[in-house]
C-alpha cells in the first residue's frame, strides 16, 4: 500500500486562496483560462527542453491539451502532453508561492484585503482558481524523462496530500471536483463557448469530447485553430482574438489600449505583435526591474522573457511576443546579449511601437490622454535615453501650458508651436516644483502681459527630460527663468510708458538694494519680466535652473 503524505500550504497561499474564492466568485470562467494557459506553458517547457534533450520526447506523443467532463462524477479534467512535475516541483509549484509577484501583491494589499477581481487578474492567480469552481482538485502528473508518477490533492482548505501513482502518461492531468453551483461547467455549449474563446491563440491544439444526447462520448474534436496567432495573416484575426490573446499573454482583464502585428522578411526575418495596455499593472512601479511580458520565441518554440533584450527600458510597458526565424534554437540570453542581430530587432520594435502611438495619437487624442495618463513618464525617460528617437519622441509628449484650464489639460510640442507668435523664435518653458508653483511664478507675468503661451513643466521628471531636449521641429526651446528674455519682440505690455518713467526714478532703490545684498547677487536690474510681484531672482543662461539647484540640495549635493 502506497503512503499518503500530508503537506500544509505556506501561509501566503491560504491568504491567496481565500482571495481568489471571495473575491473571483464574478469572474468564475477565468480559472479554464488559467488551467488551459498552464497547460500551455508546460508544453511550450517541453518542447524546449527537448532542444537540449531530444530524448524528453522519444516516445513522440504530440502536444496537446485535451478537456473533459463526466457528468456522473460531476468532475471537469483538464490533460496536457507537456513537461509534467517531478515530486518536488509540485511541493514547490503547487504548495507555495514561488512567484516574488505574488508577494509584493499581498504586501501591497496590505491591511486592507479589498482586492477587487482585476487586482487579483493582474497578477496572475493560475492554479488556485480552480478553486473557485471546485471543492476538491486532484493533480496526477508524470514529469519528462522520468518514470515516477504522483497524485497531489486538496480541497484548498490549508493541506495537500501527495502519493506515488502508477501508469500515468507523461504530462498533467488536472481533475476538478465541481461544487454544486459549478454544475453547469458540466455542460456542452458552456464548455465550447469558454473554451473557444480562451484557446484560439494557444498554439497546440486543444480539444473537446464529442456530446450527443447532452452527454460526453468518447469521440474527440480540436476546437481551436493550433496556430501560433501572430504567424496568421493579420486579415484573418477578429480584433477579439487579439484582445484575447493580450489577456492570456498580459494576465489583464482589461482589453489593450492598442496592438500592431508585423512580418518582417529580408535580411532578418521575424514577427511581431506587440500591445500597449489601457492600464499599468499593480506592481509597475515597483518592478522597475523586472522586465516581462516580451517573448522571445524562435521557429514557434517559446525560448524567454526577453524584454531587456528587445526593447528599451523606456518601453518596459509593453506586452507581446517576437518569434525571429533567424536566431538559433539554443540561444541563451548570454548569446542574446551579443548579438549585432539584436540590436537592429530592437530598433524596429522601437520604431513599431512608437509608430503605434503616433497612430493613436492621431487617431483618437483622447485615446492617447489615458496612455499618457498612465506612461507617459516613460517617453520622458525616452529623450534621455534614446538619443535616435529623440525627435520622434518629443512629438508624442504632452504638456500642460499657462492656456491649460489644469495640470492634466495637456497638449503636444505641435499644438504649441501652432500658436505661437511669429515674432516667436523659441518654444517657452518653466519649470517648477508642482502645478500651483508654474502656474504662480512670477517669471510668467511680463509673459503673460503680453499674451505669450508657456509650456509648465511641473513634474519632478521635467527638469532632467529637457536638459536633454534642445530643440523640436527646428525650434530651440528655452526656459524663460534663465537668462535675458527679448520682451520687446514679444510686442509691448500694456503700461510701457509708466514703466519706462519707473525705470528713471528706480536708480537710487538699485543702488541701496545692491549694497544690501552684496556678494550674495550679480547684478540687480529694473526688469520687465514681473506686472505684479516686486521682485524676482533670474539666473544667468549658463546656470543650473533653480528647480534643478533645488533637487541637488535636497539630494545632498
Ligand atoms: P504561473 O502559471 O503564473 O506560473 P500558476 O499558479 O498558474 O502560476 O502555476 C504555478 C506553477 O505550477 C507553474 O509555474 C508551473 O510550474 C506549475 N504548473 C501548473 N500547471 C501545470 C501543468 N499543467 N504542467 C506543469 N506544470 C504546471
Ligand atoms: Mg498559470
Amino acid at each position: 500500500t502506497a503512503t499518503v503524505e500530508s503537506f500544509k500550504f505556506e501561509a501566503e497561499v491560504q491568504q491567496v486562496l481565500h482571495l481568489v474564492i471571495h473575491s473571483l466568485y464574478s469572474n468564475r470562467d477565468i480559472f479554464i483560462r488559467e488551467l488551459v494557459s498552464n497547460a500551455s506553458d508546460a508544453c511550450d517547457k517541453l518542447r524546449f527542453e527537448a532542444i537540449a534533450d531530444p530524448a524528453l520526447t522519444a516516445d513522440g506523443a504530440e502536444l496537446r491539451i485535451d478537456v473533459s467532463v463526466d457528468p456522473e462524477a460531476k468532475t471537469l479534467t483538464v490533460t496536457d502532453t507537456g513537461i509534467g512535475m517531478s515530486r518536488a516541483e509540485l511541493i514547490d509549484n503547487l504548495g507555495t508561492i514561488a512567484r516574488s509577484g505574488t508577494r509584493k501583491f499581498l504586501e501591497q494589499l496590505g491591511a486592507s484585503q479589498k482586492a477587487d477581481a482585476n487586482l487579483i487578474g493582474q497578477f496572475g492567480v493560475g492554479f488556485y482558481s480552480a478553486f473557485i469552481v471546485a471543492d476538491r482538485v486532484s493533480v496526477e502528473t508524470r514529469r519528462a524523462g522520468s518514470e515516477e508518477g504522483w497524485r497531489w490533492a486538496s480541497d484548498g482548505s490549508g493541506e495537500f496530500t501527495l502519493e506515488p501513482a502508477e501508469g500515468l502518461a507523461r504530462g498533467t492531468r488536472i481533475t476538478l471536483h465541481l461544487k454544486e453551483d459549478a454544475q453547469d461547467y458540466l455542460q456542452s455549449w458552456k464548455l465550447r463557448s469558454l473554451i473557444t474563446t480562451w484557446s484560439d491563440h494557444i498554439a497546440f491544439p486543444v480539444t473537446l469530447p464529442k456530446f450527443e444526447d447532452g452527454k460526453p462520448t468518447a469521440e474527440r474534436e480540436t476546437v481551436n485553430q493550433a496556430a501560433a496567432l501572430w504567424m496568421r495573416p493579420k486579415s484573418e484575426i477578429t480584433d477579439e482574438e487579439y484582445q484575447a490573446f493580450y489577456k492570456h499573454l498580459g494576465h489583464d482583464f482589461n482589453e489593450p489600449l492598442a496592438w500592431t502585428h508585423n512580418k518582417v522578411e529580408g535580411n532578418q526575418n521575424f514577427s511581431s505583435l506587440l500591445f500597449v495596455p489601457a492600464k499599468a499593472p499593480f506592481d509597475f512601479q515597483f518592478n522597475r526591474d523586472e522586465r516581462k511580458g516580451l517573448k522571445l520565441y524562435v521557429k514557434r518554440v517559446f525560448i524567454m522573457d526577453a524584454a531587456e533584450q528587445m526593447l528599451p527600458a523606456y518601453l518596459r510597458f509593453v506586452r507581446g511576443v517576437v518569434d525571429s526565424d533567424d536566431l538559433p534554437l539554443n540561444v541563451s540570453r548570454e548569446l542574446l546579449q551579443n548579438t549585432r542581430q539584436l540590436d537592429k530587432l530592437k530598433s524596429a520594435l522601437t520604431r513599431r511601437v512608437l509608430d503605434l502611438l503616433d497612430r493613436v495619437a492621431s487617431d483618437d487624442a483622447e485615446k492617447y490622454a489615458g496612455f499618457w495618463r498612465e506612461f507617459g513618464g516613460l517617453l520622458k525617460e525616452g529623450i534621455a535615453e534614446d538619443h535616435g528617437n529623440r525627435e520622434r519622441l518629443a512629438k508624442l509628449l504632452r504638456f500642460a501650458s499657462t492656456r491649460s484650464e489644469g495640470p492634466e489639460d495637456r497638449m503636444s510640442l505641435d499644438d504649441y508651436i501652432g500658436r505661437m507668435k511669429a515674432e516667436q523664435d523659441a518654444i517657452l518653458y518653466l519649470t517648477a516644483d508642482g502645478w500651483n508653483a508654474a502656474r504662480n511664478s512670477p517669471q510668467l507675468e511680463a509673459l503673460k502681459a503680453r499674451g505669450v503661451e508657456v509650456l509648465l513643466l511641473h513634474e519632478r521628471i521635467d527638469e532632467w527630460m529637457v536638459g536633454y531636449l534642445h530643440e523640436y521641429a527646428g525650434k530651440p526651446l528655452k526656459n524663460v527663468a534663465k537668462g535675458e528674455l527679448d520682451l520687446d519682440k514679444l510686442g509691448e505690455p500694456a503700461d510701457k510708458a509708466e514703466r519706462e518713467a519707473l525705470k528713471e526714478s528706480a536708480g537710487d532703490t538699485v543702488k541701496q538694494l545692491k549694497g544690501v545684498l552684496g556678494e550674495r547677487v550679480k547684478e540687480v536690474r529694473v526688469s520687465d519680466r514681473l506686472t505684479q510681484s516686486p521682485s524676482c531672482l533670474v539666473l544667468e543662461e549658463a546656470d543650473m535652473a533653480l528647480h534643478m539647484q533645488r533637487l541637488l540640495k535636497a539630494a545632498g549635493h
